[in-house]
C-alpha cells in the first residue's frame, strides 16, 4: 500500500471517480489535513489544462496544524493559476485508523469533462442519448450500468441495419 502524500492526493482529486474508495498507509510524519496546494485540471476559460491553486488565505488553516488528521470530511477549492477564475471544488470523506487513511470523493464541481469519441458519436446518431448515459456511468465507476445502454445501442443499430439489407435484397 502506498504512503499518502501530496502527490497521491493530487492524483486522487484529478482522476478518481466519484464514490470509489482509495486506501493509503498513514505517513510517519504528522499530517494535520489532506490539504494540497495545487492540482492540474482543464480550464474552460483558458480552454486548456492549467495548474489550479488553492488561493484561499492560509489564515483559516492556522491552529489546525498541530492537530492530527482525523476521520471526517475535507473541502478543496482551487482556481486556475492563469485566469484566476474557473473554480474547481471537491468534497472528500476520510476514514483514519492507526495505520491507514481511506478517502472517497463524494462531490466534484464542475462535473468532470467526459471523454467522447467524435467518430462514435456520429455513428450512433439517433442513439447518442444512450451513448451519453453510458459514458456518464463509466466515468462514475458503474461499468455494468453502462452495459445496459450499450446493449440498447447495439439492438437499435442491428435493427436498422437489417431493415436496410431487407429493403435492398
Ligand atoms: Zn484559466
Amino acid at each position: 500500500m502506498e504512503i499518502i502524500s501530496d502527490k497521491c492526493i493530487k492524483k486522487f482529486l484529478e482522476t478518481a471517480p466519484l464514490y470509489s474508495w482509495n486506501e493509503f498507509k498513514k505517513p510517519n510524519i504528522n499530517r494535520s489535513s489532506l490539504w494540497i496546494e495545487e492540482i492540474d485540471s482543464f480550464c474552460q476559460t483558458c480552454n486548456q489544462v492549467r495548474p489550479f491553486q488553492d488561493m484561499r488565505s492560509r489564515g483559516g488553516l492556522i491552529g489546525t496544524e498541530l492537530k492530527a488528521l482525523s476521520t471526517g470530511t475535507s473541502y478543496f477549492q482551487f482556481s486556475c493559476a492563469s485566469c484566476r477564475g474557473n473554480q474547481h471544488e471537491y468534497l472528500v470523506e476520510q476514514i483514519v485508523t492507526d495505520e491507514t487513511i481511506k478517502i472517497q470523493k463524494y462531490g466534484e464541481r464542475p462535473r468532470k469533462k467526459l471523454e467522447r469519441d467524435p467518430f462514435l458519436q456520429d455513428f450512433f446518431d439517433n442513439d447518442s442519448e444512450c451513448y451519453e448515459k453510458a459514458v456518464v456511468c463509466i466515468s462514475n465507476g458503474y461499468g455494468i450500468a453502462a452495459f445496459a445502454y450499450m446493449r440498447r445501442i447495439i439492438v437499435s443499430v442491428t435493427k436498422s441495419t437489417s431493415i436496410f439489407f431487407a429493403s435492398n435484397a
